[in-house]
């Protein structure tokens, strides 16, 4: 029986390094190493009820333990896969995995990006081969043109889930077409909305799987040189993708001559200072060219002309996640999850007023309903729903009204949304929407690179107007001004952190205007 351990950052926030002091000591004292092995592992998922374990047989079944204790080990090891011993909790498994097809029951979670997060140690490559590790690279050097490979991701219509959403094999064949020469591959791990983490989920549990999409990305696209822009505030990631370099490195899935097909890709890390704009991909290959992190206007695109003027694809983690499911199981299968326009899975960060924060990785077209309240647990502390906010701290509040429908990029859009990478923070009936959207601002103000007027100026602005309005200075003609300003803003600011920094503002004025006016007549 396998011991699976959660220790990602949230499980070791959450004191996972006493539950594994407890599972060795029992394991010891007990002599029960013929019986179990303990395996640490990144993250489940299940971040409300971190320290997390799941015990695990040979034939699949599981048994999930949430909040557990040191003092519980003995108990729980005593029981193995017996049930569960009195005064634990247990937690329902609602995931499934759709590459396996022997695991076909349907759950309302379909893990594809994150199908080894939480399953298998990250520091050890032996793990991830057990798992298809690295045979959909084995697969693209042995039989397949590089044409072939982008051809198969875009058949897929594997979209960016960075949260722009254009084609993945798009953007690796406009970086082929062009001259042959020095090309790069950039994966984007510069995750900096408030509140997601599902980058950092799956390179602190699953870091090969980047490696290893990135390798056969620079194969399509006729680069041998990666670059993993990271944030340095993610020191467990950073660890574990430096020793999945190492061992991959050591069994010939990196280097020269990769698996003896005279195919030559390294991947070097680059830190990230903290910087929001970062993740604007002309932002990030500034910062890496060791210039002011601010975007450029495009194009040229970075697949013409990017990283020192060299054609670049810059892709995100997720993105990268879900490249040798689909090269190991094809286009057609990857298209039977997910909606027609946005196949595939969608891996999203739920926290605020939600009972289940945590990690879910739903198929595209899930409704907000069934991830806040089937997967989320509902509202925390019984109150009422008011509002949903996707795509960061530039996207938009849903209301109740939206919470059945399925989303995807397109819907999100339509309902004044966006995808974003994945941060969906829930609020209750006490929060103030116009504070919330003044939160949000606040935030852009701080990150806002400073080059063009709009934003650097105009999102104060809008800051300022929100403040008088939360201290009751605002008047009708505030609302006005702040409604014609974020337009403003929204029209002509360069990049995407400014084009949508008014989101939040517009969304709260189109559904709490009764909030706004409340503000505005408590003066009077
Ligand atoms: Fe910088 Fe904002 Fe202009 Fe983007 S929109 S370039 S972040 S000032």
């Amino acid at each position: 029986v396998k011991i699976l351990m959660s220790l990602g950052t949230c499980g070791l926030a959450a004191g996972g390094s006493k539950v594994v002091d407890a599972i060795e000591e029992t394991m010891a004292s007990q002599n029960l190493g013929d019986k179990y092995e303990a395996v640490p592992v990144g993250c489940m998922g299940l971040c409300y009820c971190e320290p997390t374990i799941e015990l695990r047989d040979n034939s699949g079944k599981s048994i999930i333990y949430g909040d557990v204790t040191a003092e519980q080990i003995p108990a729980i090891l005593k029981a193995g896969m017996s049930g569960a011993p009195a005064g634990t909790t247990v937690v329902e498994r609602t995931w499934y995995y759709p590459e396996d097809e022997a695991n076909t029951h349907k759950a309302l979670q379909a893990r594809i990006a994150l199908r080894n997060t939480g399953c298998i140690n990250p520091e050890l490559i032996e793990d991830y081969i057990r798992q298809d590790g690295y045979q959909a690279l084995g697969k693209v050097l042995s039989g397949m043109k590089p044409a072939e490979v982008s051809q198969l991701v875009l058949e897929a219509n594997l979209r960016g889930r960075g949260g722009a959403g254009f084609p993945t094999g798009k953007k690796w064949q406009f970086a082929a077409a062009q001259p042959k020469g020095k090309k790069y591959m950039i994966c984007n791990a510069d995750e900096g909305d408030p509140g997601a983490f599902m980058d950092r989920a799956v390179l602190e549990g699953d870091p090969h799987s980047v490696l290893e999409a990135m390798t056969i990305g620079g194969y399509a696209i006729g680069s041998d040189i990666g670059i993993i822009y990271i944030r340095a505030e993610y020191p467990l990631a950073i660890t574990r993708l430096r020793i999945a370099i190492d061992q991959a490195h050591e069994m010939g899935f990196l280097g020269k001559n990769i698996l003896n097909s005279g195919f030559d890709f390294d991947i070097e890390l680059k830190y990230g200072a903290g910087a929001f704009v970062c993740g604007e991909e002309t932002a990030l290959i500034h910062s890496v060219e060791g210039r002011r992190g601010e975007p450029t206007f495009k194009p040229p695109f970075p697949a013409v002309q990017g990283l020192w003027k060299h054609p670049t694809v810059v892709n995100n983690v997720e993105t990268y996640a879900n490249v040798a499911a689909i090269i190991r199981k094809g286009a057609a299968w990857f298209r039977t999850v997910g909606t027609a326009g946005s196949p595939g899975t969608k891996v999203f960060a739920l926290a605020g007023k939600v009972n289940h924060v945590g990690l879910v990785e739903v198929p595209m077209g899930t409704t907000l309903r069934d991830i806040i309240f089937s997967l989320g647990g509902g509202i925390s502390k019984g109150r009422a729903f008011k509002a949903v906010q996707t795509g960061g701290p530039s996207g938009g509040c849903i209301t109740t009204k939206n919470l059945d429908t399925p989303i995807d990029y397109e819907t999100l859009k339509a309902i004044g949304s966006m995808m974003g990478s994945g941060g969906m923070i829930v609020m209750d009936e006490d929060d103030c929407m116009v504070n919330i959207a003044r939160f949000f601002l606040e935030f852009t103000c701080d990150e806002s690179c400073g080059k063009c007027t709009p934003c650097r100026i105009g999102n104060r602005r809008l800051y300022e107007m929100l403040t008088d309005i939360c201290h009751g200075k605002g008047t009708p003609q505030t609302l006005v001004e702040l409604r014609n300003l974020a337009l403003v803003i929204k029209d002509t600011a360069l990049c995407g952190l400014g084009q949508t920094s008014p989101n939040p503002v517009l969304s709260t004025l189109t559904n709490f205007a009764d909030e706004y006016e409340a503000h505005v007549n408590e003066k009077r």
